[in-house]
């Protein structure tokens, strides 16, 4: 099914122009960041995605990617212009966040970083750092157009953050034990360390994606299905949201 799938992707590639998902056999296949982050969260979604080339971001997504870009400028936004911006909070919880931010002993690489929107390619896997903080390790982050949870960073994103930090420590010949993910529509910045369970989790999806060999069972997780473009394809009856809180 891999090489199903690297041909299909080559195909597609060559009739669209996009680059190619993988760019050797099974056992050696590189993975772009954001394939790791799908399949973390559901490996038949990232199944159903690989097939139908859905890997573009919707532009909303971009919108909001770009507050983080814009963080001085927004904390001084006035409330009439907050309301006007893809924030997740009132203007004032909004500038009380950045203020957190600020407070941050890399506040001025999150709002300068050294490098933007970097291409790095690691042995397995390869995709765009939306920064690179200076530093002595530098720091990767991941812009995250969603919310965080309630503590610490979603799965599939702790898998991006290992991916990105393997990447960018094998473009530079050192160890980089740390990524950040940036949540600009909420304020929030996470730390993401490399520890044992992070990086087991980012093996884990490696190999899942590498013994690939069909369609993967589906999750049973109906909180994920229920937010899952593929739900009806997949065949996963869930319930609305509001019955899935309780409402
Ligand atoms: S509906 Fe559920 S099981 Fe099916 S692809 Fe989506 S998340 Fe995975």
């Amino acid at each position: 099914m891999v090489n199903a799938l690297i041909q299909l992707s080559a195909e597609k590639a060559a009739n669209d122009g996009r680059r190619f998902k993988y760019e050797t056999g099974a056992t050696t296949a590189v993975f772009r960041f954001g394939s790791l982050a799908r399949a973390a969260y559901c490996p038949r979604q990232y199944y159903y995605a690989e097939r139908d080339g859905d890997d573009e971001p919707p532009p909303e997504a971009r919108t909001r990617r770009d507050l983080a870009f814009r963080y001085p400028e927004l904390r001084e936004a006035s409330d009439g212009e907050l309301a006007a911006e893809p924030i997740e909070r009132s203007p004032t919880g909004y500038r009380a966040a950045l203020d957190g931010l600020a407070a941050r002993d890399d506040w001025d690489e999150l709002v300068a970083p050294s490098r933007r929107e970097v291409l790095l390619a690691g042995r397995k896997c390869r995709g765009v750092a939306h920064k690179i903080l200076a530093g002595d390790p530098p720091t990767p982050t991941f812009v995250s157009p969603g919310r965080p949870p309630e503590r610490g960073v979603w799965r599939p994103q702790r898998v991006r953050a290992v991916a990105m930090a393997k990447a960018l420590a094998w473009e530079q010949e050192r160890e980089i034990p740390r990524a950040l993910v940036e949540y600009p529509a909420h304020g929030v910045v996470r730390r993401v360390r490399l520890t044992t369970r992070n990086r087991a989790a980012y093996r884990e999806t490696v190999r899942t994606l590498r013994e690939l060999d069909g369609p993967p069972p589906r999750v049973d997780d109906e909180a994920k299905c229920a937010a899952c473009d593929y739900r009806e394809e997949c065949g996963v009856r869930t319930r609305s949201l509001r019955s899935l809180l309780g409402l």
